[in-house]
């Protein structure tokens, strides 16, 4: 367990809403009782729950929305999410989140951005690179985060835009302008997500459409329920990465591998939301067999009470990986991340020093 904390990852698939610690949940769901705007000793009950399905975790998040939505708590979230990644050795993040419109408290999808970004840049414990490979003058990234564990910990973060599956098509064409407009601000990408069981594919495809012929690279939440017709599609559309691809048939499988497309793998998340019949059976072993691009993710890691290193060492105990192959793993998904080649070389880097230290 603890090699798979000192191993460097990249993580590639985290909602910023879904990552919040719950200790923190817990605490703005007091100050909101003791307010009287909800009911404390419910809300505590709903969160300390265990396991949840799928249906259960989209209430969860609307909850979660009225708890953490004002521009403040956005802001500590975004910082806190971010420590919490970094202490893990985490050297690649990509965060993605809903930008939210809110008219009770004054915000918009842009005040929204702004109040992640200010959370980005209050980090003090780590050293955070957000901005691109300039950011840094007169001493780069990689050369700090080869400095190893005596000094201050340092991670590259980059923000996706999701667009949720319960806007319309005017609401997600402006999440991609706003990506546009925000794109020398560490905005990398646009992401759809949401409840699965919601909204139809043609709404979003124009937003979608727009961002690809924008240069916006896009991933996409895939196959969390069978919806034949939509998966079809969304591998037609042939986005750059796909989330959790859960419901394929043997036809959908194929088309997926003959794509190469990189999928993000979400264990502890499909296994308890009812996507993989269990840990053994997950899909991960088929991927990664096939030598299929994928990379290891932790999609909610407050909402599961996961981690990424956990998740690598679920794939080590379950599926016999040795040390050497999970270091091929996690090196193997800077290959996938959205930021360029200098961040890139820059990460590679890293998992080369950090090779001699650990195999
Ligand atoms: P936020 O975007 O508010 O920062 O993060 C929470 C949101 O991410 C949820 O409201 C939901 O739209 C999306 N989300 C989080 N986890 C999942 C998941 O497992 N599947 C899907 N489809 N959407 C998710």
């Amino acid at each position: 367990r603890e090699w798979c904390v000192a191993l460097p990852k990249v993580e590639l698939h985290a909602h910023l809403n879904g990552s919040v610690r719950n200790s923190t949940l817990l605490e703005l769901a007091k100050q909101l009782g003791d307010k009287g705007i909800i009911v404390f000793e419910d809300v505590k009950d709903v969160i300390m729950k265990s396991d949840r399905s799928l249906p259960e975790c989209f209430k969860l998040f609307d909850l979660f929305h009225i708890l953490t939505t004002d521009h403040d708590t956005v802001t500590r979230i975004a910082k806190e999410v971010v420590e919490d990644f970094a202490a893990e050795n985490v050297v690649y993040l990509e965060i993605r989140t809903t930008p939210k419109n809110n008219e009770a408290k004054g915000m918009t999808k842009r005040s929204y951005m702004d109040a992640v970004i200010k959370g980005l840049k209050a980090v003090e414990d780590v050293d955070v690179e957000l901005f691109g490979s300039n950011f840094r003058t007169n001493e780069t990234l990689s050369s700090k985060l080869l400095d190893g564990d005596t000094k201050k910990k340092k991670i590259y973060v980059r923000l996706l835009l999701s667009i949720d599956r319960r806007e319309t098509t005017s609401a997600a064409l402006d999440t991609v302008n706003l990506a546009m407009e925000m794109m020398d601000q560490g905005v990398i990408g646009i992401d759809l997500s949401g409840n699965p069981v919601v909204g139809e594919w043609e709404t979003y495809l124009p937003a979608l459409q727009h961002a690809k012929n924008l240069g916006i690279p896009v991933t996409i939440h895939c196959g969390e329920v069978a919806n034949r017709k939509e998966i079809q599609a969304v591998l037609d559309f042939c986005p750059q990465r796909l989330g959790h691809v859960c419901c394929l048939n043997d036809v959908e499988w194929k088309k997926l591998k003959s794509l190469m497309i990189p999928v993000e793998i979400c264990l502890t998340s499909n296994v308890m939301t009812g996507g993989a019949p269990s840990l053994e059976l997950h899909h991960f072993a088929d991927l990664y067999n096939a030598k299929h691009p994928l990379s290891l993710c932790t999609d909610d890691s407050g909402l599961f009470s996961t981690s990424l290193s956990n998740e690598y060492y679920l794939v080590a105990t379950t599926f016999g990986l040795s040390k050497s192959e999970l270091f091929q793993l996690a090196q193997d998904a800077v290959q996938f991340v959205f930021a360029d080649d200098v961040v890139k070389k820059s990460l590679k880097e890293v998992f080369k020093h950090a090779e001699k230290r650990l195999l």
